[in-house]
């Protein structure tokens, strides 16, 4: 399980660290970066939002033509998603335009990584 503590020293700043659950809270993410110790902390379980990634699909598809003629689908994107931190990742069969794949983003964004998942996979997109 993916957490936040989030410090405060007496001088009135503020951070935050992120890590898995099963890690205990070591003495350095307790100092602010002005070197003051934490007087506050408190810990946050992360929701299970799914994180969105754009993943490029150009390719070399003959590079014995010239320059500039050598490469295919250069513009074009797939969308990628995972959740933070996991391995498992849904990529779109189809490939976008940038507004295009920003637009099929906002879609996801926001949104639980299981719902995604599904989704995902059952509209063929
Ligand atoms: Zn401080």
């Amino acid at each position: 399980m993916r957490i936040y503590w989030l410090y405060v020293c007496d001088f009135g700043h503020a951070w935050h660290i992120e890590r898995d659950d099963e890690i205990v809270p070591n003495f350095a993410e307790q100092i602010c970066s002005k070197g003051h110790p934490a007087v506050t902390g408190s810990r946050h379980v992360a929701m299970d939002l799914v994180e969105i990634r754009f993943r490029p699909a150009g390719r070399v598809v003959n590079p014995k033509r010239p320059p500039g003629k050598q490469n295919a689908y250069e513009k074009d994107f797939h969308l990628v998603l995972t959740a933070v931190g996991g391995t498992e990742e849904v990529v779109s069969q189809q490939l976008y335009k940038w507004r295009e794949v920003l637009a099929l983003a906002e879609r996801f964004q926001g949104r639980l990584v299981e719902e995604c998942f599904r989704r995902m996979r059952e509209s063929g997109l």
